[in-house]
């Protein structure tokens, strides 16, 4: 009898952990990274380096030998991102998985064929744009994000956003458009609209991996993908 009841009991905390990590980032979670973060400028440190690529690559190596979070352990290789240091236009989504942990490059598995189309859809190459990720370690099955794995890479793309100075950041999914807006709002309310990021415009859309699961919201990707080219025009 007793040892029914505990099952439930574990049964309910399991469930109610699994709702947690569907619903992105809640309050508790942004008001731990809230308290320890601090503005993007900020993260501007006595840099050496004669050029962008320079620093980026200072940066990069700062990435391949973190071991501030767990994630350290579990990955095969840490995903720096890639693409033009001068770029316009940079892309943030949520976390490497299988391939980019393999390939150690973001978005090359089918969410990252799809993020190529869109890019070309509105008449730019891959390689004219930044592509990077929030956390630059797969989580273990592709789970969510914890915020204290937030909190750890926070620095890497504050600094990263900070180097490449984009004229415009499209979010791709929650959990980039929650951490770089600081918000609990969810992705369906925040996407088509322009946020002003410090000096830096944001334009939240939906992550390509959710649009290969629900392809009638690309319709609402391209108005975003539009908005983002006629402002970059
Ligand atoms: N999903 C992401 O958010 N980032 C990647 O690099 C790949 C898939």
């Amino acid at each position: 009898m007793k040892n029914i009841f505990l099952q439930r009991i574990v049964r309910d905390v399991k469930n109610f952990i699994e709702l947690e990590k569907e619903s992105g980032l809640n309050e508790v979670m942004l008001k731990s990274i809230q308290k320890r973060s601090i503005k993007a400028s900020s993260y501007e440190e006595p840099c050496f380096a004669k050029n962008k690529t320079e620093a980026l690559a200072q940066l990069k190596d700062s990435v391949l030998n973190c071991t501030e979070c767990a994630l350290s352990k579990s990955r095969r290789n840490p995903v720096f991102g890639e693409g033009s240091p001068d770029a316009d236009l940079m892309f943030i989504g949520e976390a490497p998985g299988l391939q980019e942990d393999i390939q150690a490059k973001p978005f090359v598995g089918k969410a990252g064929t799809l993020l190529t189309k869109i890019i070309e859809a509105i008449g730019l190459k891959r390689e004219d744009v930044y592509i990077a990720n929030c956390l630059k370690c797969r989580p273990p099955q592709n789970r969510n994000p914890l915020a204290s794995e937030i909190l750890a890479c926070r620095e890497f793309f504050m600094k990263q956003i900070n180097i490449i100075s984009p004229k415009l950041i499209c979010c791709l999914g929650k959990f980039a458009a929650q951490t770089v807006l600081m918000s609990e709002e969810s992705i369906s309310r925040l996407r088509g609209k322009f946020y002003n990021f410090e000096n830096i415009k944001v334009m939240p859309t939906f992550h390509p991996a959710y649009l290969l699961r629900n392809p009638q919201d690309k319709r609402l990707v391209w108005e975003d993908m539009k908005k983002i080219r006629d402002y970059l025009k």
